[in-house]
């Protein structure tokens, strides 16, 4: 090869490379060798809840939540939590970021931070759904007849903010007997830590 066909080639590579590099910045691709090792990358625990953020636990607990307006749901909440949490929606199954999240702790409500459910009664249910044997305590949820899709199951809400959460049936482990099978996106994972100090501050309450 004489010295100007290396050059053409040499140029010819750096085209290719050019455009391959353009290609991905366009479509957003990254490498996973990127995300593996961003240490700005949010913890899963700490995402979400932001509107609550500044408040201390009484003033969260003394807040109004069931009337708080379609607007200001839509405002704080991102676009599926709203459809699932607000209009009783459902994610796909096999695709929510606590289907497999195996840490201990609590689950709180993605709306209000109410305390749902603890990780000690999160069981493997096979169906793509974040399922638990037990609620955490008789103040976590409601239930509801639901009587869409031509069924009828039973509906559970947050206790404290009526966002829906999912169902309940009763072919669960024991004790209990009961399979609440929840969206993923209406809750929120925190410590016992966490728990406890909201627990507290409720104890405190004037
Ligand atoms: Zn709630």
């Amino acid at each position: 090869m004489d010295s100007r066909n290396l050059w053409r080639l040499v140029s010819w590579c750096g085209v290719v490379a050019l455009l391959l590099s353009v290609g991905s910045l366009r479509s957003g691709w990254r490498s996973p060798l990127s995300w593996a090792g961003d240490p700005k990358a949010p913890s899963p625990t700490n995402q979400g809840l932001e509107h609550l953020k500044g408040m201390t636990p009484q003033q969260i607990a003394r807040t109004p939540w069931k009337k708080k307006p379609d607007h200001y749901w839509k405002k704080h909440l991102s676009p599926l939590p709203f459809y699932v949490c607000r209009k009783a929606g459902t994610e796909r199954p096999f695709t929510g970021k606590h289907l497999h999240n195996k840490e201990k702790g609590v689950f709180v409500c993605s709306s209000c931070g109410h305390l749902l459910f603890d990780s000690k009664t999160k069981f493997n249910s096979g169906t793509g759904w974040p399922s638990f044997y037990d609620v955490y305590d008789k103040h976590a949820v409601r239930e509801n007849i639901d009587s869409s899709h031509g069924m009828i199951r039973k509906e559970v809400v947050c206790a404290r903010c009526n966002a829906h959460l999912g169902h309940v049936f009763d072919d669960g482990p024991k004790p209990t007997g009961l399979r609440y099978c929840i969206n993923s996106v209406c809750l929120e994972h925190r410590s016992h830590q966490y728990a406890a100090s909201v627990k507290d501050a409720h104890r405190r309450r004037p």
